[in-house]
């Protein structure tokens, strides 16, 4: 809902304790809670502060819980705001919301900005010409995007962290110097970072002796971490539903199965859209 559309969450409670097998990820955005945390060491020194980073990666992989971990772990407010809603909204509306959401972070900075689904506004403008209503808007936007980007100062305190699963979709603009010119990539979890990934989703749960997460990791080749959530709170609500006083193997199994029969669904869905 347009309500929800400039959000700002408490993320004090997130912290990189919260995300697994994004070392790599987790390297690169440390950097930022630095900056956040003690501009000055950077600036003493004529460094200039990134504006724009942009998170790389498949549906689920962390790209969100990256962004308020960063937030969390800087004791800084944290905006979001969502690209494919921008979409829906009449002519000028995207533009305005854009605007008003860099006046109340410039307020708050330190802070961060998330834009999650970027590439719903930010597509190349060469593309997707039938819809010209919808992209008049996305236009306005995108352009109210850029302004903003290019009217704040590089050490002003606010860190603008965007997302998609498609960097090649991007328009260029975005990218350039001064805007979105640091990527970070994040991928599906390995075994051993699905494991990892597993034991953060276990911390809250009742397991019986039974539950090796190793085997788990070894039984969900291709899955992202959101999917390993969903994993441990399907089985969580099995056992649950079985009247366990412990979540074991086969209802994990049993979720696995649930979840994979899902993921069946929703890509015929998805074949049978092209
Ligand atoms: P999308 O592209 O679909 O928006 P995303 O990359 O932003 O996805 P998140 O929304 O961050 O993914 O992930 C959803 C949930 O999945 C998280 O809130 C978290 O519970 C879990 N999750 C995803 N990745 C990880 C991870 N690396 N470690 C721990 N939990 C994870």
């Amino acid at each position: 809902s347009t309500a929800t559309l400039i959000e700002k969450e408490d993320t004090h409670n997130i912290t990189f304790d919260d995300v697994a097998g994004l070392d790599e990820a987790e390297l690169e955005v440390k950097e930022i809670v630095d900056f956040l945390k003690n501009p000055g060491t950077f600036t003493r020194l004529g460094a200039k502060i990134p504006k724009g980073v942009m998170l790389v990666g498949p549906p689920g992989t962390g790209k969100t819980l990256l962004a308020r971990a960063v937030a969390g772990e800087a004791q800084v407010p944290f905006f979001t705001i969502s690209g494919s809603e921008f979409v829906e909204m009449f002519v000028g509306v995207g533009a305005s919301r854009v605007r008003d959401l860099f006046k109340n972070a410039k307020e708050k900075a330190p802070c961060i900005i998330f834009i999650d689904e970027i590439d719903a506004i930010g597509r190349s403008r060469s593309r997707n010409a039938f819809f010209t209503g919808a992209n008049d808007e996305r236009e306005s936007t995108l352009n109210q995007l850029l302004t903003e980007m290019d009217g704040f100062e590089t050490n002003a305190g606010v860190i603008v962290l965007a997302a998609t699963n498609r960097a090649d979709m991007l328009d260029p603009a975005l990218l350039r110097p001064g805007r979105f010119d640091r990527h970070i990539y994040l991928e599906l979890p390995n075994l051993k970072e699905r494991e990892a990934i597993f034991t953060v989703h276990m911390r809250p749960l009742v397991l019986d002796k039974t539950v090796d997460k190793h085997f788990l990791a070894a039984q969900t080749p291709g899955f992202s971490g959101a999917d390993i959530a969903n994993i441990c709170n399907e089985a969580a609500l099995i056992a649950a539903r079985g009247k366990k006083a412990q979540i074991g193997t086969t209802d994990f199994l049993e979720a696995i199965d649930r979840i994979v029969a899902g993921l069946e669904k929703k890509s015929k869905i998805i074949s049978l859209q092209e």
